[in-house]
C-alpha cells in the first residue's frame, strides 16, 4: 500500500468507527458512556502483610455482601451501567458499624445519596461510612455526627482507634435496605474493599496460634 493510500484510508476507516458508534448510541438509548474512574487495582498485593494485623471487620451481625465493587448495572434502571466505587455490606438495622483503621475523621454529613456518613483518614488511606443512622450537629462551633440511640457522638476532627464503634446500621440516603455502604480509597484512587478484605483475613487467620 503507497503513502498517498495510507493517509486517504486511515481517516475514512476512524469516520466509520465514529459513525457506528453514533449509531449504537441512537439505538440504544439505554447505554450510557460511564466516566471512567480512577482506580487501584493492584496495591492491596503490595502492602505489607503487617499492615493488615490491626484493620477491623467493618460492621456487626453481618449477613451478606449485596453489591461488590466495581461497573454495575444500575438496581433503578438496570439500562444503565454505573460505577459502584464501593462494597455494599447488609446487616440488620441499628448493628452497629466499626472503624476499619486508626485515623481521624476528616469529614461528616448527612445530605445526599450516602445520607448521613463519617470520612476517616489513616495515612494514605481515606475510609468512608454511608447510611448510617443518626444526623449531624454543629455544637459550640464543631461539627459532631450524633446517633442518640446507638449512644454515638463522634466529632469532626476526632481521632479514633480501629475496631471503635462508630455508628449504626440505617437507611438514610439513597438506598432499598439497611446496609453499610463502605469506601475505600488509597492516595485519592478507588480500591476494591473486597480484595482488601481478603488480604486482611488472609493475614489475620495466620495471626491465631495453632494449637
Ligand atoms: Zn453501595
Amino acid at each position: 500500500m503507497s503513502n498517498r493510500q495510507l493517509r486517504i484510508t486511515f481517516p475514512a476507516a476512524f469516520f466509520l468507527i465514529g459513525l457506528l458508534v453514533v449509531c449504537l448510541i441512537a439505538l440504544f438509548p439505554g447505554i450510557e458512556i460511564v466516566k471512567a474512574q480512577k482506580v487501584n487495582s493492584n496495591i492491596v498485593a503490595t502492602i505489607n502483610d503487617n499492615t493488615w494485623t490491626e484493620a477491623s471487620f467493618p460492621v456487626e451481625n453481618f449477613q451478606a455482601y449485596t453489591s461488590p465493587f466495581g461497573y454495575r448495572r444500575s438496581p433503578t434502571n438496570p439500562r444503565n451501567v454505573q460505577f459502584h466505587n464501593g462494597l455494599d455490606i447488609a446487616a440488620p438495622k441499628g448493628s452497629y458499624i466499626r472503624n476499619w483503621f486508626t485515623g481521624t475523621v476528616i469529614q461528616l454529613g448527612d445530605r445526599g445519596a450516602c445520607g448521613t456518613y463519617i470520612i476517616i483518614e489513616s495515612g494514605e488511606w481515606q475510609h468512608s461510612y454511608c447510611h448510617m443512622q443518626g444526623n449531624v450537629a454543629r455544637l459550640d462551633g464543631n461539627l459532631y455526627l450524633i446517633d442518640r440511640g446507638g449512644g454515638i457522638k463522634i466529632a469532626q476532627g476526632q481521632q479514633i482507634p480501629s475496631g471503635i464503634r462508630i455508628g449504626r446500621i440505617g437507611m438514610t440516603g439513597r438506598t432499598t435496605g439497611p446496609h453499610l455502604h463502605w469506601v475505600l480509597k488509597y492516595k485519592g484512587e478507588y480500591v476494591d474493599p473486597g480484595a482488601v478484605l481478603r488480604q486482611m483475613y488472609a493475614v489475620q487467620s495466620n495471626d491465631i496460634p495453632k494449637t
